[in-house]
């Protein structure tokens, strides 16, 4: 049994850290991690420490160069690794699930990988590894329990996301999710609403239930109309006081769930719907099984359900075989749909995708180009669309980090119910995370909003109370272990993610 150095640990307990990569599923994932590592006792390394005693990369296989990424982080930790005996390096996600036991050949000194499909594994192989004083790849090739019976160590206090599946039954070919995540799995509705009613006994009062696929919600358990009964659901229940989803299919996107959103008061006027691109051509060649009349057809019925809705999306600019005109329809979309905001990727290819092996893979240039074009027009498009909310008296929940500038601006910054970000004036009263505040919209960026006249109202909320008991308990235990300056728990903190970037579309 090696000899453990204990330099980083806190009161003799062993730290985590969890550094997270890539979608919101991931994001959600690292939560159960966090809460898997200090169930079995492990605590969170402090803010600003060096490794931790137990590092846990949480991957992305999507997102640009993720794999370079990985093996530089990897490399950057050797040697303190080497430095530090009992130190562990941890590497879960869809990197791995996907390299396997590749990443122990190409970094031996990692000591436990393991998949998307049974996360609840790490603590037990972390043992293993150290007990056996060897590296354990563990990768299941189906899910062995939903991450949400897992133990969580939530980020907000006031904010949650509840998974309803997991998986995913379509196959886009530029995509890797399902080859990674499996087909699609989906919890039982009544497991959903317990842990919904739970977190709201918590003090949680907002909730975005997450899938890869979430208006496909019922297809495993033979309910077509399981999305929108389960949004009706959240209706009835008492404190829950906003419900958003991610991410739509718009194959999938049905009037029920339309009539679902308009008709429950707390599921909030925003929706993120991914198009990727305008042209039924490449739509076709993306196997995304909708086409241009479709989806403005979708559009159009939300807007007509819901006046006020902030509608976002993801697009692909430069798929294989895309041509000008091709590109002109993705375009043509973008100035009918009037996006609130659109996350744009340029296309690259994925090793493991039928999109890697067309055809027609667009030059660099062009793809930039092209990429150039877009980014200008929805700029214009969101700046537009944000001067309509002037003059606009809107309901705001107080939000953590969200503000960079409000130190220095004597403001706070909150999220309007269609998710647009909102910095407004300090009020006297004491304001805190979660709360809620009513305020009047005197001017519009293009990708935020401004009250700069006084609060109008300050609503005090039980997940007002919950960010404030929880952010005494931090402060308690930093002020307990001072002796070690524990800082503020830190997860990691991922690569800033886009607002309701999908945990599909993932380009
Ligand atoms: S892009 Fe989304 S819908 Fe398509 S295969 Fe990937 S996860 Fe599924």
């Amino acid at each position: 049994m090696s000899s453990i150095d204990r330099s980083q640990s806190v009161g003799g307990t062993r730290t985590y850290e969890v550094r997270t990569y890539g979608c919101q599923m991931n994001v959600h994932d690292s939560e159960r991690l966090a809460g898997l590592l200090e169930d079995a006792g492990y605590v969170r390394a402090p803010e600003g420490a060096d490794a931790a005693d137990v590092v846990v990369f949480n991957t992305c296989a999507v997102r640009e160069n993720a794999d370079n990424k990985l093996y530089g982080n990897l490399g950057h930790l050797a040697p303190k690794k080497a430095a530090r005996p009992g130190m562990q390096i941890a590497v879960g996600g869809c990197l791995a699930q996907k390299d396997r036991d590749t990443i122990v050949k190409k970094a031996p000194w990692v000591d436990v990988v393991f998949g998307t499909h049974n996360i609840g594994k790490l603590p037990v192989l972390l043992e293993r590894a150290r007990v056996q004083e060897e590296a354990q790849v563990e990768i299941a090739e189906s899910l062995e329990a939903f991450p949400s019976t897992l133990p969580t160590r939530r980020e907000s206090a006031y904010a949650a996301w509840v998974s309803i599946s997991v998986g995913c039954n379509n196959t886009c070919t530029f995509c890797i999710v399902p080859a990674l995540r499996g087909k699609e799995k989906d919890r039982r509705p009544g497991d959903i609403l317990a842990e919904i009613e739970t977190l709201v006994a918590e003090g949680v009062s907002e909730i975005t239930l997450l899938g890869q696929n979430v208006n496909a919600y019922g297809s495993d358990i033979g309910d077509r109309e399981a999305f929108s009964k389960l949004l009706r659901a959240c209706g009835k229940i008492e404190g829950l006081e906003r419900v958003r989803f991610t991410s739509p299919h718009p194959r999938d996107f049905t009037d029920d769930v339309i009539a679902a959103m308009a008709e429950t008061p707390n599921v909030m006027p925003q929706l993120h719907m991914p198009l990727q691109s305008g042209s039924d051509t490449v739509l076709k060649a993306m196997r995304r099984s909708y086409r241009q009349e479709r989806y403005l057809g979708i559009i159009e019925k939300v807007r007509a359900a819901i006046p006020h809705a902030a509608i976002s999306t993801d697009i692909i600019v430069g798929f294989p075989g895309e041509t000008d005109e091709d590109f002109e329809q993705t375009l043509h979309v973008v100035r009918e749909a009037r996006f609130a905001q659109a996350f744009t990727f340029q296309y690259s290819k994925r090793p493991g995708t039928p999109a890697a092996e067309m055809d027609g893979q667009i030059p660099k240039k062009v793809v930039q180009e092209r990429y150039e074009r877009l980014v200008a027009l929805q700029e214009e498009i969101s700046w537009e669309e944000n001067k309509k909310q002037v003059g606009r008296t809107l309901e705001l929940m107080v939000a953590e980090g969200e503000g960079r500038k409000d130190d220095t601006t004597h403001r706070l910054s909150g999220r309007a119910p269609d998710s647009r970000l909102v910095h407004f004036t300090k009020p006297d009263q004491e304001v805190r995370p979660g709360d809620v505040v009513t305020v009047e919209i005197t001017y519009a960026a293009p990708h935020h909003l401004l009250a700069e006249g006084p609060v109008l109202d300050v609503r005090r909320t039980r997940a007002g109370d919950a960010w404030e008991k929880r952010t005494a308990e931090k402060e308690g235990k930093a002020a307990q272990s001072a002796g070690v300056l524990l800082g503020l728990p830190k997860i990691g903190v991922p690569e800033p993610l886009p607002v309701a970037a999908s945990g599909c579309g993932c380009d």
